[in-house]
């Protein structure tokens, strides 16, 4: 083996000091070695008091059992391991100071464990490589939380806080994944405000806009938790009742429609009255794909309608 001059150890020395990456070389007893710039830097442990010193006694947090199940696996194989910040956030407890991702407390790093072969072939020493990464990983979180915020925006409508029409595709998506996977039945209840122009004519706008959050509301508290409700429309919403056949959905929406007959709903002082005409369609191979269903839902609530209002009309019971 060729020997390394004095100036090219000088270098190395200064390289690796200067680096922006954590390096420390660790012996079979966990003993610090080798600790450079970056460690302490962000320690605030310099070489000379770390070297000698035991590094779980250094970071007392850092994860006994797990981390040497790492290194021993490192050295088992004899093959390097990797540790990125999604599968642990950071390994050493340092601050972050980037000025960028300040809103981030702990440095996030990636770690590579390096095994380090002795001149005769064994494994008395691994290396550990700290990089870090709170940039990337606080980007990351970030365009992960702005997804889902805008996600549930989607889908969310403004007035009532309860899903629109996208939310409501998704549900009628999963009602028929399930349908068609097993078999399950589920059905699907439109309604519509009777003459709710002439509501908002005689009360005004806001006074029709506070009827639907109230709708919205008895809505949700008279279904079952894993049904959806959605508001497609202006005055119209849906309803998915899971598991639930046709008959059973009667009786839902025939509780319902005397729930709202019966319900003061309030604007003000004011005390109005409203009624609701429904359309209900189970699932079926006719009807198998997401249009059709909602067509047959949409017809039935048609037929309502035409029927004198206020009362629901069941698809496959039409002429
Ligand atoms: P029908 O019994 O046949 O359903 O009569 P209708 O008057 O309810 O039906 P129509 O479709 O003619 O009128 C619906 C009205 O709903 C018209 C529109 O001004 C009102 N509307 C739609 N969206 C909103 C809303 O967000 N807020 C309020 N206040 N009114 C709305
Ligand atoms: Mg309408
Ligand atoms: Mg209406």
């Amino acid at each position: 083996m060729n020997q390394i001059d004095y100036k090219e150890f000088h270098w190395m020395v200064s390289m690796i000091n200067s680096i922006d990456a954590g390096l420390v070389v660790l012996d079979n007893d966990y003993i610090v070695e080798s600790w450079n710039g970056f460690m302490y830097h962000h320690s605030n442990i310099d070489a000379v008091d770390a070297k000698g010193r035991n590094i779980f006694e250094i970071f007392p947090s850092l994860d006994k059992s797990w981390f040497m199940r790492k290194v021993e696996a490192v050295k088992t194989i004899q093959n390097q391991s990797f540790i990125t910040w999604e599968q642990k956030p950071y390994i050493f407890p340092f601050k972050n100071y980037r000025p960028i991702t300040g809103t981030v407390e702990h440095m996030y790093q990636n770690v590579t464990i390096l095994p380090l072969p002795s001149l005769t072939g064994s494994i008395d020493q691994i290396c550990l490589i700290i990089y870090d990464v709170t940039d990337i990983a606080a980007n990351r979180m970030e365009l992960q939380k702005a997804n889902a915020q805008l996600e549930k925006l989607n889908k969310t409508d403004p007035l009532t806080q309860i899903d629109n029409r996208s939310g409501l595709e998704v549900s009628v998506n999963l009602a028929n994944k399930h349908y068609k996977l097993q078999q399950t039945i589920s059905s699907l209840v439109m309604l519509d405000i009777d003459h709710f122009k002439k509501i908002n004519d005689t009360h005004g706008h806001p006074a029709g806009d506070a009827i639907l959050k109230q709708l919205a509301k008895l809505i949700k508290e008279t279904m079952r938790e894993h049904d959806s409700v959605a508001r497609y429309g202006g005055e119209e919403f849906a309803i998915i009742l899971h598991n639930t056949s046709s008959d059973n959905a009667s009786h839902f929406v025939e509780r319902l429609r005397k729930l709202v007959e019966n319900t003061k709903f309030t604007f003000e002082d004011t005390v109005i009255k409203v009624t609701i005409s429904f359309g209900i369609a189970q699932i079926s191979t006719k009807n198998g794909d997401n249009k059709a269903w909602m067509a047959a839902a949409d017809q039935a609530l048609y037929q309502a309608k035409k029927q004198g209002r206020n009362q629901g009309v069941v698809f496959e019971s039409m002429g």
